[in-house]
């Protein structure tokens, strides 16, 4: 492959330059005519690697023969090839554009489960915590009513702490026991100092 870019396609000879035709559209590749054919040796946009082409329109069976046609033709076939490819392109960045959304997506949602794992975790913490407590607390109130002591009046043994109680003059009484002073107290004092007396 001996082509050249950024090279027109060269009649054999030099162009008769028409009236009014100011522009010219180079076209990269090379462009040669077999038999009486035109084709074209070219790399197109999206292609990898240059390939000769016959350049003929899509319908026809052959390449043209006539320069201006082949021109023609050569600047379709280009045209084409720059659609497709920016289609592509296009196709590509979008496609890339949703990669990146549903990323960024993804992470959002990633680090809001991380939140709710953490807000979870810190809930289960402290739950764990408060049920250590209250089992502290009940093991405590639990000692408390399983402590025995014994009544330091009539001298019963085993009985639940919390059911004694302290009277004034300091002795440690057994409900029975309180029960028996209370009514010995009622019968000694009137009934009527009785009633305005505090309770025991
Ligand atoms: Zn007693």
């Amino acid at each position: 492959m001996t082509s050249t870019p950024k090279r027109g396609l060269k009649p054999d000879r030099a162009p008769t330059r028409q009236p009014g035709e100011t522009l010219r559209v180079t076209l990269p590749g090379k462009a040669y005519q077999r038999g009486n054919r035109w084709w074209w040796c070219v790399k197109l946009p999206g292609e990898e690697k240059a390939r000769s082409r016959p350049l003929k329109a899509q319908e026809a069976k052959v390449a043209v023969s006539d320069r201006k046609e082949a021109e023609a033709v050569a600047l379709e076939i280009w045209e084409q090839a720059v659609r497709e490819q920016a289609a592509k392109q296009t196709k590509a960045q979008s496609t890339q554009t949703i990669a990146r959304l549903k990323a960024q997506f993804l992470d959002k949602v990633r680090q809001y489960t991380e939140i709710i794992e953490s807000a979870k975790a810190k809930a289960q913490a402290e739950a764990r915590t408060r049920a250590q407590a209250e089992l502290k607390l009940k093991q405590i109130n639990e000692q408390r009513t399983l402590r025995t002591g014994s009544c330091e009046c009539c001298g019963a043994a085993g009985l639940p702490v919390m059911e004694l109680r302290r009277i004034d003059s300091g002795q440690l009484l057994c409900p029975r026991c309180l029960e028996a002073l209370r009514a010995d107290a009622s019968r000694i004092f009137s009934p009527a100092l009785a009633e305005c007396s505090t309770p025991w």
